[in-house]
């Protein structure tokens, strides 16, 4: 899921802001397959464009529920017509409050201490890989170790929650939703500072030189981040740490406390929110369960750290992931059962067909390729590549089972939860659509992106493979 991220859809391996061209430069240098080296005028703008309009994006949406219930024209025409100035309307751009602040001070620091707990679930749960587990081979050959206790970490936070909700009675369930405003601006405050850290950082005390990338151009790197696996001591890794919590821990809470400030305010409780918390609490629980199977996804084995994911996990994620719930807060939405009965196939299909390929692809490599794929011996190219060090080192491209289908059916499964949720909230606004808009772009963006790392990676070989696969994400069409 991940990052999940806002830009988690630009978060960057083989060079995603930077033109054909130049990667097909890139390409012919063996061992330079991660992200850009270097910049042109194109990528410049794209990383202008992300700088300036995704810190926007939250607030606005923020804006246009709580003053014109989910209307996301409605700022911008009123504007538009001479109905409200700009002054007006930044006045409703919420502030820091005293309590926010508090709350996310609480939050976070909470989230380190579970962070640095030993991990007991892989001890008491059977068939979940947790504990210390060895992540991807980096550019620079390097091979880390991570501390896996994502699912610890979401047990203990959403326990926590609920046993206040229902007998502790510290604070209300709608916390959250009541203050909304205030913990946004926490949010992108926490944002800023640790991507600008991040940068200072892979300056002046970097935690693996060799895998830090340079581009040349300050806002590029900014924006795409240097280092490749930041850290503070031995086990505080900024990627893995950043990426789940305090974002995605948090993702269910958010959805509770929207749901209770429905009740509160409506008196009862839409399908259609009961659909929303418990299909992406379903996504949820997956990737805490699969964190360890996460260390090998382009995140965490291609992507560097700096605003894409710092800003992008601290603010985008809780924000722009959970705005379905937010919208159904202001405009409760009962579906017929028909239409929640199809929101909940749709959802639980598309989950079962992402969860289905990301396992096929994870039990093949962890295996070596002796792993069954759907009850045979899978079918598979061996491929070579260099590491920046010069070594040459060998893979494996699977072509079995979903992995003969299409190239990425895990996005496409992934797009159809996404579809799901938008669904749940009917039909009359474009508000919760913003979310299948923003993961269609995200995930062929990334689709692309990704290909032209493989192809940089691999070579010739990749060109073999794509022509044994020849579809992206939905067989016959694209
Ligand atoms: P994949 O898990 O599809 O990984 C792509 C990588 O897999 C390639 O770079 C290549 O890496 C390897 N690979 C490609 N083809 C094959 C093959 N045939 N056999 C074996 N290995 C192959 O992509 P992601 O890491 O992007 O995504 C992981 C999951 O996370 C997806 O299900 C996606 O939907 C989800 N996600 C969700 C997001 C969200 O915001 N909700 C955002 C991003 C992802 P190598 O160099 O190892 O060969």
């Amino acid at each position: 899921m991940k990052s999940r991220a806002p830009l988690a859809g630009h978060r960057g391996e083989a060079d995603p802001l930077n033109s054909s061209k130049k990667r097909a430069e890139n390409a012919q240098k063996p061992g330079e397959w991660g992200r850009a080296w270097s910049v042109d005028l194109l990528s410049m703008l794209a990383v202008l464009f992300v700088l300036c309009c995704c810190p926007v994006l939250p607030i606005y949406y923020y804006i246009s529920c709580t003053d014109y219930q989910c209307e996301l024209s409605t700022p911008i025409t009123k504007l538009v017509g001479g109905d409200v100035t700009l002054t007006q309307l930044w006045q409703h751009v919420p502030s820091v409050t005293a309590k926010a602040a508090a709350l996310y001070a609480i939050w976070f620091t909470f989230q380190v201490i579970l962070w640095y707990l030993p991990d007991v679930c892989h001890y008491i749960i059977p068939g979940y890989r947790g504990g210390v587990c060895l992540g991807a081979v980096t550019p620079a050959g390097n091979r880390l170790s991570y501390g896996v206790n994502g699912l610890q970490a979401w047990i203990i936070s959403n326990a926590l929650f609920l046993a206040n909700a229902f007998h502790f009675r510290w604070f209300s369930p709608t916390i959250i939703v009541d203050n909304y405003g205030p913990l946004l601006i926490m949010a992108n405050i926490m944002g800023y500072s640790v991507s600008i850290f991040a940068m200072v950082k892979a300056y002046l005390f970097p935690s693996f030189k060799s895998d830090r990338k340079f581009s040349g151009n300050f806002l590029y790197d900014f924006l795409m981040g240097i280092e490749f696996n930041p850290r503070i001591g031995k086990w505080f890794d900024f990627k893995l740490f950043y990426n789940g919590r305090p974002g995605i821990v948090a993702w269910t809470i958010i959805n509770m406390s929207y749901a209770w400030k429905q009740y509160e305010l409506h008196g009862h409780l839409t399908n259609s929110m009961v659909l929303v918390n418990g299909l992406q609490a379903i996504y949820v629980v997956d990737f805490f369960w699969n964190e360890a199977w996460y260390l090998n996804t382009i995140d965490m084995h291609h992507d560097h750290f700096g605003f894409m994911l710092g800003w992008g996990d601290s603010v985008w994620l809780p924000t722009m992931y959970t705005l379905q719930g937010f919208f159904l807060v202001f405009n409760p939405v009962q579906l017929s059962q028909a239409a929640a009965g199809g929101v909940l196939f749709l959802g639980l299909s598309g989950y079962y067909i992402f969860r289905a390929v990301n396992h096929q692809k994870d039990s093949f490599r962890r295996s070596d390729g002796q792993a069954t794929v759907w009850g045979s011996k899978p079918k598979y190219m061996k491929v070579e590549y260099y590491s920046s060090d010069n070594k040459k080192r060998q893979s494996k491209l699977l072509l079995s089972g979903w992995w003969g289908i299409a190239r990425h059916m895990n996005y496409t499964g992934d797009l159809m939860g996404s579809l799901a949720y938008c669904l749940a909230c009917g039909v009359t606004h474009l508000h919760p659509y913003f979310y299948i808009i923003f993961m269609t772009i995200l995930l062929v963006h990334r689709c692309v992106r990704d290909e032209h790392r493989c192809k940089a990676k691999y070579g010739s070989a990749w060109d073999e493979y794509t022509a044994k696969v020849p579809y992206r994400l939905i067989p016959m069409l694209f």
